[in-house]
């Protein structure tokens, strides 16, 4: 209660996730550290200066958690808030009369922590989505500026503190735009509370943000309705707008008489809603802007924001995803783990790129042998989780070609979908024929809202109930929804998947990190040159990845060009026949119109153009096939993989966010580790 509660989606029904039912014994309230946040109110300008009034209250309270390091003798806290009633809620002079609905009316303020909003790359614009992005920034804001004021460096004067060294102390790097409220939240204590000058606290401000972009899909971005923050952040919907004054100014300055530019680079959008451009906002307010993979960091300043690239090119970076090899090696692989530390030692845990040490091995008999043979007990034992939890009983000497992340048209599992019936079609056409035995495992969950994510599941699971219980096909494809899909089945999938779907519409993920788990636990990646596939296929040599389709330099002609789906349908008679089954019912026989509106969608209206990757993606996949005939040469093009996955480890990206934007070096001294007598 009162506590973050996160909506899983399976298959199509949704069910709340009550992840503190039995409490959580790894985290500590901290009563002492509680803080107010107001809402609400209005804005008094008084002779000594400007005052937010008449606010609702509500309290945050922090719960900490430890999060240890690995073999460091560092332990880090990770601070959570939950929303609280304050005791006097509603029960001052005007609702005395009322005390029973006072006090019921407390789970209305504690509803701001109560539900985690399960969108992905989506924006919606609730108003209580935004007033958990501000409870949460206000909590933390003064957090820190309670710790600052506290430490040898914020303390000189008693009365007025001296912020000096604030952004050499502080960093705030605002993990997309969900908590940009920080950059006008900042303002008003400054200015309001701490009475800074204006031009002062600005460039503290923008000294101590940065601002990382994770998607250029315009219905991802938030643009908050003015309304809305009238209501509820009236001082600083103010901050805002006289934020964006002295922007637009300077841009006027230079840019003379280029409207146009005023109008696509401001942060508020004129229309029949007012709104606030929070990503601009972020810009603006930030002294280092980073996308999360090289090709989508170019994309940021090419095109998303290219006006504000013009005018200060020195902020935009890139910093590379990463992920954690204690996580997505040593715990969910220990097998593969231990034959690699056989070879090169453990260092590879803390610098991931000593496993380039592993390209000595890529000939070694026995090691291309033990690296095949974990590989088959983890897809053992995946088999028998699935006959286990699920009753499913599918081929460990399959093909495992697995697709898993969030349910999305850009994401393309649709494309997935449309190979797996070309290769029944196939079989049903050739029975005689020899096929690589293939289980396809698709997995993922919908947003509660996204019609067309769901529809998507219900076509997984029904071309399942048609191919796994079509006599002729037997054993050469089966077809696994894997539901709940989550990072506990990920560890599980991950380690047994032999092929890792990677096949966006080029331009459209930013980096993607499940491309990284599969090629660092032994899977071969079949991608598109999107996210950070470009880097894998850098690393690796793009002869071992299989690499297909349309460049984003593809799509954009494509885009000038006009995309016609119907061409291909026109062209292509596997793909045509295809689409024919699943728009005729052939995978719906009791509802023959239930996908419609996919194959509608495919046909006139696909912003991710799935058609015109099908044939590059169908020959490769043949590609796939042909090398999996030969196991041999199969492992050693996964041992090159994992050899080279080194620059994907988290430790690499952390450490450049340190060094490139928050202007700190990995601590020298090591902290020894304690003196524990021995019995
Ligand atoms: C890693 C991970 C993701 C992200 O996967 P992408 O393929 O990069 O979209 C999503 N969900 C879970 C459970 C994950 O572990």
């Amino acid at each position: 209660e009162g506590t973050l509660v996160c909506w899983e989606a399976s298959v199509n029904v949704e069910e709340a996730d009550d992840w503190l039912r039995y409490g959580n014994p790894w985290e500590k309230a901290r009563p002492e550290y509680m803080l107010p946040v107001h809402f609400y109110g209005r804005v008094d300008h008084t002779p000594d200066g400007i005052k937010w009034v008449d606010t609702q209250v509500i309290l945050a309270m922090p719960y900490d958690t430890p999060v240890p390091g690995y073999k460091n003798n560092t332990v880090n806290t990770m601070r959570l808030w939950s929303a609280k009633a304050p005791n006097d809620f509603n029960l001052e002079e005007f609702n005395v009369g009322d005390y029973i609905q006072a006090v019921l009316d407390r789970n209305l303020a504690e509803n701001i922590s109560r539900v985690l909003y399960p969108n992905d790359n989506f924006f919606e614009g609730k108003e209580l989505r935004l007033k958990q992005e501000y409870f949460v920034v206000a909590a933390t804001l003064q957090d820190i500026i309670r710790r600052f004021k506290s430490s040898k460096f914020g303390c000189r004067d008693p009365v007025r503190t001296c912020f000096e060294t604030f952004p050499d102390k502080v960093a705030i790097q605002l993990n997309d735009t969900h908590p940009a409220l920080s950059i006008p939240e900042l303002m008003r204590i400054f200015v309001d509370v701490e009475h800074m000058d204006w031009d002062k606290a600005w460039d503290i401000t923008k000294r101590t943000c940065a601002y990382t972009n994770h998607t250029v899909l315009p219905e991802a971005l938030e643009r908050w309705p003015v309304s809305m923050f009238e209501k509820l952040l009236p001082r600083h919907l103010e901050i805002i707008y006289a934020i964006n004054q002295k922007h637009l100014d300077h841009v006027a300055a230079l840019y003379p008489g280029d409207i146009d530019r005023l109008r696509r680079m401001s942060v508020i959008e004129e229309g029949d809603c007012k709104r606030i451009n929070m990503a601009h906002l972020c810009v603006i307010g930030s002294h280092a802007i980073n996308g999360v993979a090289r090709i989508h960091s170019e994309i940021v300043k090419n095109s998303v924001f290219k006006d504000f690239y013009d005018i200060e090119p020195e902020k935009f970076q890139n910093k590379t995803n990463g992920i954690t090899p204690r996580r997505w090696l040593l715990l969910c692989n220990p097998g593969l783990s231990d034959i690699i530390a056989e070879k090169i030692g453990e260092d590879f845990l803390t610098d991931l790129s000593q496993l380039k040490k592993l390209l000595d091995f890529v000939d070694d008999e026995a090691f291309i042998r033990d690296v095949a043979k974990v590989k088959q007990e983890n897809k053992q034992k995946f088999s028998a989780y699935l006959v286990e939890q699920y009753k499913v009983k599918i081929n460990p000497s399959s093909m495992f070609d697995v697709h898993v992340k969030r349910i999305h048209e850009y994401k393309r599992q649709l494309l997935n979908c449309l190979h797996i019936i070309t290769l029944y079609n196939r079989i049903r056409k050739d029975p005689k024929k020899s096929y690589v035995p293939r289980t396809v495992m698709i997995g993922g969950k919908a947003a509660p809202g996204y019609h067309m994510a769901k529809m998507i599941i219900k076509l997984i699971t029904s071309i399942g109930d048609v191919v796994n219980n079509d006599p002729y096909i037997g054993e050469r494809l089966k077809v696994i929804f894997l539901e709940n899909y989550r990072v506990s089945l990920a560890e599980k999938v991950i380690p047994a998947a032999d092929l890792s779907e990677q096949i966006s519409t080029a331009g459209t993920e930013a980096s993607g990190t499940g491309n990284m788990k599969f090629m660092l636990n032994g899977a071969l990646t079949i991608g598109t040159m999107d996210g950070a596939n470009v880097e894998m296929a850098e690393e690796a040599g793009e002869e071992n990845l299989f690499i297909f389709g349309m460049r984003v330099e593809d799509v954009e002609a494509m885009d000038k060009k006009g995309y016609n789906a119907k061409e291909y349908y026109d062209r292509i008679p596997e793909l045509r026949q295809a689409i024919d089954q699943i728009n005729s019912g052939f995978f719906s026989p009791d509802d023959p119109g239930r996908f419609r509106d996919i194959v509608n969608m495919l046909m006139y209206h696909d912003r991710f153009k799935v058609f015109a990757d099908y044939e590059a993606y169908i020959k490769c996949q043949g590609q796939v096939d042909q090398l999996y005939m030969n196991p041999r040469e199969w492992t050693k093009k996964v041992i090159k993989n994992i050899a080279c996955s080194g620059k994907f480890s988290s430790d690499r990206t952390i450490t450049e966010y340190a060094r490139e934007i928050w202007g700190v070096e990995p601590s020298a001294v090591k902290i020894p580790p304690p003196n524990i007598p021995r019995e």
